[in-house]
């Protein structure tokens, strides 16, 4: 009797005390998009993802996907409901063990509604179940899952992940990766770090592969196809791991003459960026009609296109030089590309120089005296140069003129301090090019506001005073163009869509 009696009012209390968070005005449904103003719905607000775990099986005749991601994430504000990104078709999403409601919503949201809300610092297990034809999903009126006849490849920028796994796809939320796929026996996956096992079982071979450093979901990639996968370690100590279509007909030769100097690149690098950020290093050339490149993690995507004309160092070099620049120093928000653009092309500059082709200076040089005044060129901003122009060609040339001037303002000494420092300070982390220009300020003890100013945020030509005091050669002057500009010219194309 007694019993009866109050065990009502307990559950009328518990109840009570539960109703009380879920009723406050501070549970809120998070933000379609993290708030990068290129960008609006890229991204989603109110969690931060520590880990995907994504267990795949892919079947090549039918370009079905299908599997499960794990992603491991607390919340960072009192929650009600939050959003993935993502395409492809969802069977069960459980947070924390518990099913949740959930229903596709815009252009590319998940938008994920969790029994009872979500206090912020709640940490918290999303398992997401799905299947589906990648190839057949559109957003915005594009896809970037790009089938191959023997399979398919997911590796773009800033756009890949909506295609493969549910995410919070924008850089500024870094995580690790375990990804785990199944294909047919005889075909391979690839993807990013190192390769922990493989096994085979009933006509289908799962790879396991593993990414333990950090990683922006634009750099997270997934090959499947028949693939030749060569291994080895760099002088250095950089365990390699390079992949190359079986059907790259009369490319292969000049792919493998290539990408094969990874190891050698990668040390070479590390002279100016400092110690390799990641635990492997590598690339592989799958069997695409696209012509770009791209610093995927630890695992470079090339195109076939670009060794069609013969070996193609320079391109190893720009995306090698991303993996310290872009990587494991990732940029706070999409405007701040030239972080990630103007290094790797002044990488291609120095590895000029290194060749004997044309010197750093004499690249500037050039830059600044083969584009007259007039020249649209000079109206992109490589420090901002807004979400249509943020693969222009400026964003790389301007940018790599703009590191020169930069080196001739401060001197070799404070410049190359710079370069090793930058992704020192910001190891597997994310920057801004104003982080950038305090951190140069700071080794170089000089103001550099007007310098950044000129060089990266000017709609107009710098005039000639500006290109005197950075010691470029006068406008008026004619500059030969140096000997590797053809080479690296042909790489411009390396992250067109
Ligand atoms: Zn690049």
């Amino acid at each position: 009797m007694h019993r009866r009696i109050i065990a009502p009012g307990a559950l009328a209390a518990a109840s009570l005390l539960l109703a009380i968070p879920a009723s406050a005005a501070s549970y809120s449904p998070g933000a379609p998009g993290i708030g990068d103003p290129y960008y609006p719905y890229y991204g989603n607000g109110g969690y931060d993802v520590s880990h995907y775990d994504l267990r795949l099986k892919y079947q090549p005749t039918t370009d079905e996907l299908r599997g499960t991601a794990t992603i491991l994430a607390r919340t960072t504000q009192d929650l009600s409901s939050f959003d993935l990104d993502f395409l492809l078709d969802v069977s069960e999403v459980r947070v924390n063990g518990i099913r949740a409601a959930f229903a596709h919503s815009g252009q590319h949201e998940l938008v994920v509604t969790p029994r009872t809300p979500l206090a912020k610092g709640t940490p918290l297990s999303v398992v997401v179940r799905y299947h589906g034809v990648p190839s057949a999903k559109t957003a915005y009126g594009f896809t970037t899952w790009h089938r191959t006849p023997d399979g398919a490849v997911a590796a773009d920028e800033p756009e890949a992940a909506w295609w493969w796994f549910p995410s919070n796809d924008h850089p500024s939320d870094k995580a690790t990766y375990d990804v785990s796929v199944a294909v047919p026996d005889g075909m391979q996956a690839i993807s990013n770090g190192t390769l922990q096992s493989t096994s085979s079982r009933l006509g289908w071979t799962r790879y396991n592969w593993r990414q333990n450093k950090p990683q922006a979901t634009y750099l997270a990639t997934l090959a499947l196809g028949r693939f030749d996968i060569t291994t080895s370690t760099s002088e250095g100590g950089v365990p390699v791991v390079n992949a190359y279509s079986k059907n790259l007909g009369d490319n292969d030769g000049a792919a493998r003459a290539s990408v094969e100097r990874t190891g050698e690149i990668v040390d070479w690098l590390s002279g100016y960026f400092g110690p390799y950020p990641f635990g492997s290093a590598g690339g592989y050339v799958p069997d695409t009609t696209t012509g770009y490149a791209l610093e995927t993690q630890t695992r470079v995507y090339y195109s076939p296109k670009q060794f069609a004309n013969g070996s193609n160092t320079s391109v190893v070099v720009h995306e090698l030089a991303h993996q310290w620049y872009g990587d494991d120093v990732s940029l706070k928000g999409w405007k701040d590309i030239w972080l990630n653009e103007g290094f790797a092309r002044y990488a291609q500059w120095l590895w000029s120089e290194h060749e004997g082709e044309g010197t750093t200076q004499e690249l500037a040089d050039y830059v600044y005296a083969s584009h007259p005044a007039d020249d649209a060129f000079w109206t992109v901003k490589p420090g901002d140069p807004g979400p249509d122009n943020q693969f222009d060609i400026a964003v790389y040339d301007r940018g790599a003129l703009a590191i020169q001037a930069l080196r001739n303002e401060i001197g070799d000494k404070a410049f190359f301090t710079i370069l090793k420092g930058w992704p020192e300070k910001h190891a597997y982390g994310n920057a801004s090019v104003a982080d950038f220009r305090r951190y140069a300020e700071q080794v170089s003890g000089k103001p550099l506001s007007a310098l950044f100013d000129t060089w990266l945020f000017h709609t107009s030509k710098p005039a000639a005073p500006a290109a005197r005091t950075a010691s470029l050669a006068a406008a008026s002057t004619t500059v030969a163009q140096p000997k590797s500009w053809r080479t690296i010219e042909a790489t411009n194309d390396v992250h067109g869509h």
